[in-house]
């Protein structure tokens, strides 16, 4: 497994404070902001602080510090922007595209937090 982490995409240039991005938390090693183009009233964005292309790479070669930080800010995220039951939310979905037969956009992982409406059908069926 060989990934190039390329520092020019957009994520990155949130993350050095190039372009401006509506914060939702941030921890030691990872960061969360609204998506610019909401798909259901909650769409947040979670993202490692560090240079990981997907979640492949992340897992393969993050420390388990940045690993567990980042769950628990997934977590943290679904809880604060109360979708969580646990926070009084009706459920929410996390998905992660990776690569180009997932739509992956961006070249930097993140995980989408869905929720305030219904998700629907997890994916299309092919035929
Ligand atoms: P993906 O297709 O899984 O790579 O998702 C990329 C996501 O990034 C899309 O949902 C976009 O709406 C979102 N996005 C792109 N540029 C920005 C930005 N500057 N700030 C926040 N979200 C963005």
């Amino acid at each position: 497994m060989y990934y190039v982490y390329d520092d020019r995409n957009i994520f990155a240039k949130i993350l050095r404070g190039e372009i401006p991005s509506k914060k939702v938390l941030e921890t030691e090693h990872s960061l969360a902001f609204e998506d610019i183009h909401p798909a259901k009233p909650v769409h947040v964005l979670v993202i490692p602080k560090g240079p990981y292309v997907n979640y492949d790479h992340f897992v393969a070669e993050a420390s388990d510090e940045e690993i567990t930080d980042f769950f628990r800010t997934v977590g943290k995220v679904a809880r604060e922007t109360r979708v969580a039951e646990a926070a009084g939310g009706n459920g929410f979905r996390v998905l992660s595209n990776c690569g180009p037969d997932g739509f992956q956009e961006v070249p930097h992982l993140h995980f989408h937090v869905f929720g305030g409406a219904h998700c629907g059908p997890m994916i299309k069926r092919d035929g």
